[in-house]
């Protein structure tokens, strides 16, 4: 079994493209703030303008069609065509199972590279809890049917207080899914909805000694495994992604942040005016990324100030990683 962490690089981009902010579900711990990104959905037109605008890097830019939930926009399948025919380097559709307008059918395998499936419970009572009645049944019958018809399939888990527990017994779930890469994700303290245990990150001594060997125990399996490193030691270096890599979340409403952390705050670097990329003026998200403090990322300070611990000096007993940096195992 392999171990890295995954290095931060310019030479490819990342590019989140939430092409309506509409969902059936009304998860605990969504990321999705409709006061702040609107409630447009995208025409396919604006859709096929976005793409444009990254389409000279097209072959090295990784894109994830996102939402709300990207299959209910009627023309998901009109919009794959388009990126295609761009030639992203690799396009995944992020989903919450219920795989709505007959997606399957009309798409095939070789066009995405990835259908990634959310699901926040080993068992149905703790995933309904979180994400709604009939989501634990939805999502495993939608990873069952896309397996069958031959698309490759991902498994996303945010870890938060809620769900922990049910962590180790992930392993022996995925067991048969037919899955190929599975991906752990913490809770973020961002989105509309209430402040409820689904939203409260895990300390650092829970993750630690759940996280890795439960990773380890997926990717036995032949699965490849990524999860955020989220704590740093004082030795280890901090980076921001939005310093060193290339990652856009775009919005219906045409907002473009470089960092999800800041997605609930007017703060986004770029917008999108007339089909194309402008710059915003300061004060923008931009103007956290370069500051250097002990704690390391400035937004997890700001707005989740209660993952920090310090000592009798008041010196942060550990820093907090970058959210977007990611240990990946391989078997
Ligand atoms: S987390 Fe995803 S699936 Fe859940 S309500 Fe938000 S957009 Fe919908
Ligand atoms: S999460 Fe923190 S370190 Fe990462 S891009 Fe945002 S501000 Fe930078």
């Amino acid at each position: 079994m392999k171990k890295q962490t995954v290095a931060f690089s310019r030479q490819s981009t990342n590019l989140f493209f939430h092409i309506l902010t509409r969902c059936n579900l009304r998860c605990a711990h969504c990321y999705i703030n409709r006061d702040q990104h609107g409630s447009n959905t995208l025409s396919l037109d604006t859709i096929k303008a976005w793409l444009g605008i990254f389409s000279s890097k097209a072959k090295d830019t990784n894109l994830i069609f996102l939402g709300g939930e990207p299959t209910l926009h009627p023309d998901l399948a009109s919009a794959i065509g388009i990126a295609e025919s761009m030639g992203f380097k690799s396009i995944t559709i992020d989903t919450n199972g219920f795989l709505f307008h007959n997606i399957l059918d009309k798409i095939t395998p070789n066009q995405i590279d990835f259908f990634s499936f959310s699901l926040d419970g080993v068992s149905k009572r703790i995933n309904d809890a979180i994400r709604g009645e009939g989501c634990f049944d939805a999502v495993m019958s939608g990873i069952s049917r896309a397996v069958e018809k031959g698309f490759s399939c991902s498994m996303i888990y945010t870890v938060s207080e809620k769900n922990i527990h049910e962590v180790p017994k992930l392993p022996e779930l995925v067991k048969d899914l037919g899955i190929s890469r599975f991906f752990i994700q913490v809770v973020g303290m961002r989105g509309e909805t209430e402040n409820t245990d689904a939203r409260h990150q895990v300390s650092k001594s829970i993750w630690q000694k759940t996280i890795p060997k439960t990773a380890e125990q997926i990717a036995e399996q032949g699965i490849i495994v990524t999860y955020p490193k989220v704590f740093l030691t004082h030795e280890e270096t901090f980076e921001c992604a939005a310093n060193v890599a290339d990652n856009y979340f775009i919005f219906p409403n045409g907002r473009v942040y470089q960092c999800p952390l800041c997605e609930d705050f007017p703060f986004h670097s770029y917008e999108i005016i007339n089909n194309q990329l402008m710059p915003r003026p300061k004060i923008n998200e931009k103007d956290l990324f370069s500051l250097q403090i002990p704690e390391g990322c400035v937004m997890n300070k700001l707005i989740q100030p209660g993952n920090l611990s310090y000592d009798d000096n008041e010196f942060p007993r550990y820093k907090i990683a970058c959210c977007m940096l990611k240990e990946e195992l391989y078997p």
